[in-house]
């Protein structure tokens, strides 16, 4: 049996900076160690970057510490270079390396924290790009069925912040580990450029004709202006989903607030923009206790010092009232709650 530290404090393991002792750890270096794994007893949760995660406190599970490591070419063909990463590889330094080799594709993902392996589970996306429009397949143990199994895109079911493994309830319950990711990047590349800040910025470059090392610079420079270092002011990125609610809503609340964003979607309902509504209802900036919401992001909650997990949860209620009775919406938060 391999050998867990008991009572490891999971604080330098999540990015909002939270305590918590977790009842078992290991550290998974190789596919290997995932049978063993499998033999003990009890709950398990597996652990990435800690990037979108709230530790609530102490925890009574085993907690498996993604760290596979790996990157490679694995195959190419007229249209596309496939690309294999480890689950335990850093999702930054992986978009630079397939930059850096001349595989562009997923530059407007660059700086989002969080290993390679969390990537397909809330199918990460920014800039008008989501991991999921590149993704190829996953490979991941099944700690019931103790085996390997494989899944292309299309068995993913990506959706906004959505896929299969969140559907199924995976990533609550510890049921599957993704063990490595496969992208398929097209030789054929155009810049990604349907946000205007992305415009607005290589414009303010002087830039006419990027590259996706442009666009990649681009994207590090507005993230690093907007979002908190998490090293610096622990965070968890974006706390809330965007809300998407019913064209009627939209349009009741369009014609009380009209500058209300409003982002329609192919299913007739509108998306709105949960940083715009937190901030419309004064929370921008604002804290209770030693958590608040950024004062240059209201989307993004913040650990001034200190705090834990009941300090956030009692932090993000409160947004979440302030948001429901001013414009009677519901919002959901995005990380996952251990
Ligand atoms: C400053 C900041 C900015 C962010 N910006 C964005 C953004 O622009 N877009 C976006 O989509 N997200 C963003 N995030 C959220 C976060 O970076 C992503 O969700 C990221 O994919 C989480 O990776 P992680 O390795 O830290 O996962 P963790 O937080 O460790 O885990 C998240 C979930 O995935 C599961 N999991 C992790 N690894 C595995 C694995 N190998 N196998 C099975 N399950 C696994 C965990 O059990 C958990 O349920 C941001 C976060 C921060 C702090």
């Amino acid at each position: 049996m391999m050998p867990f530290t008991t009572g490891v404090d999971l604080t330098a393991f999540n990015t909002l900076a939270l305590p918590g002792r977790a009842r078992a750890f290991c550290r998974i270096d190789d596919e290997t160690q995932l049978a063993d794994a499998a033999r003990a007893d009890g709950p398990r949760f597996i652990l990435g970057g800690g990037s979108n995660l709230v530790v609530t406190g102490d925890i009574d599970r085993l907690v498996l510490h993604m760290a596979i490591p790996g990157k490679r070419l694995v195959t190419q063909d007229d249209e596309a270079f496939y690309v294999e990463a480890g689950a335990g590889e850093n999702w930054h330094a992986f978009v630079q390396w397939t930059l850096a080799q001349g595989w562009p594709g997923l530059e407007n993902l660059s700086l989002i924290p969080g290993k390679v392996g969390a990537a397909p589970i809330q199918n990460i996306g920014a800039y008008g790009l989501e991991a999921g429009d590149l993704l190829h397949s996953v490979t991941a143990w099944d700690f019931e069925k103790r085996a390997f199994f494989q899944v292309d895109r299309s068995q993913c079911r990506f959706g906004y912040r959505d896929s299969l493994f969140k559907q199924e309830g995976w990533h609550l319950d510890g049921r599957i580990a993704i063990t490595r990711v496969v992208f398929r990047l097209p030789r054929q590349w155009q810049p990604n450029m349907r946000y205007a800040d992305i415009s607005q910025e290589l414009a303010a470059r002087q830039i006419n004709q990027p590259t996706a090392q442009d666009l990649a610079d681009a994207v590090i420079a507005i993230r690093q202006r907007k979002l908190p270092d998490p090293a610096q002011l622990p965070n968890a990125g974006s706390f809330f989903h965007n809300p998407v609610v019913s064209a009627e809503l939209a349009a009741l609340l369009k014609s009380e607030f009209p500058t209300l964003p409003c982002y329609p979607q192919p299913d007739g309902r509108i998306k709105l923009a949960a940083g715009w509504l937190i901030e419309q209802a004064g929370w921008k900036g604002k804290s209770l206790g030693p958590v608040g919401m950024y004062e240059k992001q209201a989307l993004v909650l913040v650990n001034h010092g200190g705090a834990c997990g009941e300090d956030v949860q009692r932090t993000m209620s409160a947004v979440q009232a302030a948001v429901r009775e001013r414009f009677a919406v519901a919002l959901t938060p995005e990380p996952i709650f251990l």
